[in-house]
C-alpha cells in the first residue's frame, strides 16, 4: 500500500485547516514535509477538493498577491487624454468654409481625404476659428508639440 495514503483523519482535517488559514498547499507540503511526512502538492490538493474547500482561483490570486508569494505590478495606463468628438455637422461647416480644400496646399476631397484640424493642437477646442480644413498628408505631416519634427521632409 501506498504510504501517502496513509494520512490519518486528523491530518486531513489539519489540511483543511491550514488551508482555511490561508496557507497555500505548497506552503502546506513544505510544512508536511519539515516534519518527515511524505506528501506531495499535488495530494494536498485533491484532499482539499475533497473536502470542497478550494479557493476560487480569483481569491487564491488574491490572497497570493497579499502574502507576498506573487508580486502583482498593475499595467500602466496610457495617459489618455479623452478628446471630444468633433460633430459631424460641425465639422461639415468647416469644410464648407474652407471651400472644401485643404486650406495650405489646396488639394480638394479627390486629391486627399480632407480632415478637420484643431490649429492649436488643443483636440477639445472646437471653436471654429481652431478648426481648418486640411488635406491628410498636410495634416500628417504637420509637427505636433508631442513630436519631434515632421515625419515628411519636403
Ligand atoms: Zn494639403
Amino acid at each position: 500500500m501506498d504510504k501517502r495514503r496513509k494520512l490519518s483523519d486528523i491530518q486531513y482535517a489539519e489540511i483543511a485547516t491550514l488551508y482555511l488559514e490561508k496557507l497555500s498547499s505548497i506552503e502546506i507540503c513544505e510544512l508536511y514535509q519539515k516534519r518527515g511526512v511524505d506528501i506531495s502538492v499535488r495530494q494536498i490538493q485533491r484532499i482539499i477538493k475533497g473536502q470542497g474547500i478550494n479557493r476560487s482561483i480569483g481569491d487564491a490570486f488574491r490572497l497570493a498577491i497579499q502574502r507576498g508569494r506573487v508580486k502583482f505590478t498593475q499595467r500602466e495606463r496610457k495617459n489618455l487624454t479623452r478628446r471630444t468628438k468633433l460633430n459631424p455637422s460641425l465639422r461639415y461647416k468647416i469644410l464648407q468654409r474652407d471651400n472644401f480644400r485643404c486650406v495650405l496646399c489646396g488639394a480638394d476631397s479627390s486629391v486627399d481625404t480632407l480632415e478637420v484640424d484643431h490649429v492649436n493642437n488643443q483636440p477639445d477646442d472646437h471653436r471654429p476659428i481652431n478648426l481648418r480644413t486640411l488635406c491628410h498628408l498636410c495634416n500628417f505631416g504637420r509637427p505636433s508639440p508631442n513630436r519631434k519634427g515632421s515625419f515628411i521632409s519636403i
